[in-house]
């Protein structure tokens, strides 16, 4: 996830994976960001290619977890097909988004499921610890 302020040319990158989402790393990002003087009403973000709902089957505690964390949205975050469990982690770190001044017209989000595209990327979900990294890299013109 990639949060800036243009006017003050000030930029976070963070891994908003499941633990970063549930640890609020959303909000720290933005903190840190007006820390350097940006303003969260200038704030725009970009959410890149991630594993998305079709494929991060969630269950159990985590399952559990998520829902606590976003006790009114559990049904936009976790999706159920056949019995099965997804979580959209893309929907929860809009929602974080939203929590701290971002409007949905100042977020976009990149396409790509990291795990359908397996010829494009690699995704630890669903190769396991033969994965390799996936950097974002980002800066001011
Ligand atoms: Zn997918």
């Amino acid at each position: 996830m990639i949060l800036w302020d243009e006017y003050e040319q000030v930029i976070g990158i963070a891994h908003a994976g499941w633990q970063g989402v549930l640890d609020d790393i959303v909000a720290e990002t933005a903190d840190m960001i007006e820390e350097y003087g940006g303003r969260n009403y200038r704030f725009k973000a970009h959410i890149g290619p991630s594993i998305r709902a079709c494929c991060y089957d969630i269950f159990g505690d985590r399952q559990r977890l998520f829902e606590e964390k976003f006790p009114a949205h559990s049904s936009e975050i976790i999706h159920e097909h056949d019995g099965e469990h997804t979580l959209d982690l893309v929907a929860c770190v809009r929602l974080q988004l939203r929590e701290v001044g971002v409007t949905d017209e100042r977020i976009t989000i990149h396409p790509d499921c990291t795990s359908c595209r397996a010829e494009k990327y690699d995704s630890y979900h669903r190769d396991g610890k033969t994965y390799t990294q996936l950097i974002s890299s980002v800066w001011i013109e």
